[in-house]
């Protein structure tokens, strides 16, 4: 990008989903669009969605019951949300040659199961409608003319990768080029659409840098806080069983004696506790608990038998492996990496045979199995957290077009803005849904 006065029609600051979809649509109503990512590649989180498969959406709700989900901000998403919802995200995917396919719950992947297929549909759709990107460009700050942006000044840009990027002097560093001599370094544009993302997992990018910048120019950031996040355990034996997953188990939060909630579902050990879709959509209510005082987790292996049935169940084991002790039946009963910890809970002998074990030892082995219990220390932070709850004030955005109230030609979408959901894909819907809009509108600007 030799020239630093090009004029866009559109610039879209942030190559995340909100950003790529945004700058593709925009691209696709005819604008002349640039698309700015600090990142030297586009969709860095994308790529780590889903475990890598991406859970691109949620099917099994309609509209008014998606929203529900949401919660008391939910509304905000109505209008876009009718524009271009999981139908149409599924729709636009399928037609440019994704096959998708439904999960439990309504969870929409990729059939592939690969994420990288979800990012190379949008990177021809930016390639398709002449977006032209420019990567390793990171926007520093806006210049503010009155009400509106003037400009977006950037740090450094390197036009590599891209075809339509053209060929400018610059200083290079092997095969790449280090530095651009840009002049002003300002991008300059009718409209601008700030898709830069939450403070989650800022590995991937996604820094929180925008929040400053819109407080700068008087917009109010409901604070953020991490969402979605694994929870940290007192006790350290979960570390030894770390990466099992478990599909079908029981978990609930429990203060002073008292069941404060459940949910049934998979989760995961980890390094520091526990972690998976079920903990992560229990991380909220855990830290509202924290705040309270000691909060007990539960893990039920057996949701299915009650404890009545559970020592039935073991009743029967003991005469049918009557020969094997105690550490080699348990594999009949529980995943490996938990046999450790449940030997040691139990204060069972390991070498005892399971046919010499006393009724009163049963029933308590049945307990410890259905009530496998953890104590909460703490929720892990934007390191490891999914999403950013918190953002641009709902009330300062309309809804419709995603235009800012309090800046005339600049538009959100994605995380930034104050709306998040629970696992399942709801919160890429979020993405897809603003940033459809705010590409539309801010092309449309001047129909609506
Ligand atoms: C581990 C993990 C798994 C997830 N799995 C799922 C899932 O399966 N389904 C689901 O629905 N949601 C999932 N999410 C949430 C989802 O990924 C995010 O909500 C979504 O990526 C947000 O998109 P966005 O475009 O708003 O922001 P981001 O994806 O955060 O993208 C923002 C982009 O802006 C760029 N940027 C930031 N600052 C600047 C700057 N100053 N200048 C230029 N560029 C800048 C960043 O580099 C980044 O590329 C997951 C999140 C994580 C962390």
């Amino acid at each position: 990008m030799g020239d630093s006065t090009e004029q866009f029609d559109v610039v879209v600051i942030g190559g995340g989903p909100a950003g790529m979809l945004a700058a593709g649509r925009a691209g696709e109503l005819g604008a002349k669009v640039a698309l700015l990512e600090k990142n030297d590649s586009l969709g860095r989180k994308l790529l780590i969605t889903g475990k890598g498969r991406c859970n691109i959406t949620q099917a099994e709700f309609n509209d008014a019951e998606f929203i529900k989900t949401l919660g008391k901000s939910g509304k905000f998403l109505f209008s876009s949300l009718a524009a271009f919802g999981p139908e149409e995200v599924i729709e636009f995917l399928e037609k440019r040659g994704l096959k998708t396919k439904i999960e439990r719950g309504g969870r929409v992947f990729p059939v592939s199961n690969r994420a990288r297929d979800v990012l190379k549909i949008l990177e021809k759709y930016l390639k398709d409608n002449n977006v032209k990107i420019f990567y390793n460009a990171e926007v520093m700050s806006f210049e503010q003319v009155d009400n509106r942006i003037g400009s977006v000044i950037l740090k450094k840009v390197y036009p590599v990768k891209s075809s339509q990027s053209e060929v400018a002097e610059g200083e290079f560093n092997g095969d790449r080029i280090k530095s651009i001599n840009i002049g002003k370094n300002s991008i300059t544009a009718q409209n601008y659409i700030l898709c830069t993302g939450g403070k989650a997992y800022p590995a991937t990018g996604s820094t929180g840098k925008g929040y400053e910048w819109l407080k700068q120019i008087g917009h109010t950031i409901i604070s953020p806080t991490p969402a979605l996040v694994p929870l940290r355990t007192k006790e350290t034996w979960p570390q030894a069983a770390q990466g099992l997953s478990l599909k079908n188990v029981g978990v609930s939060l429990w203060q002073k004696g008292k069941k404060q909630t459940q949910r049934f579902g998979e989760m995961l050990f980890t390094h520091w506790g526990v972690s998976g879709p079920i903990i992560l959509d229990l991380s909220h209510e855990a830290g509202e608990l924290l705040k309270k005082g000691q909060v007990e987790l539960v893990i039920d292996l057996k949701p299915a038998l009650n404890l009545e049935k559970l020592d039935e169940r073991l009743k029967r084991d003991c005469q049918l492996f009557s020969n094997k002790n105690f550490r080699n039946y348990l594999p009949e009963l529980l995943p490996q990496k938990l046999i450790n910890p449940i030997i040691e809970l139990s204060h069972i002998a390991p070498d005892r045979k399971i046919n010499s074990l006393h009724k009163d030892e049963r029933k308590e082995l049945a307990k410890i199995v259905k009530n496998l219990k953890l104590t909460v220390t703490q929720l892990l932070g934007f390191d490891q957290a999914i999403v950013t709850s918190g953002g641009v004030a709902l009330k300062e955005i309309d809804s419709k077009t995603l235009r800012s109230r309090i800046v005339s030609n600049l538009f959100l979408a994605g995380e930034i803005i104050d709306l998040d959901g629970p696992t399942g894909g709801y919160n890429l819907q979020i993405c897809w849904s603003t940033g459809y809009a705010a590409g539309t509108y801010a092309v449309k600007d001047e129909m609506v």
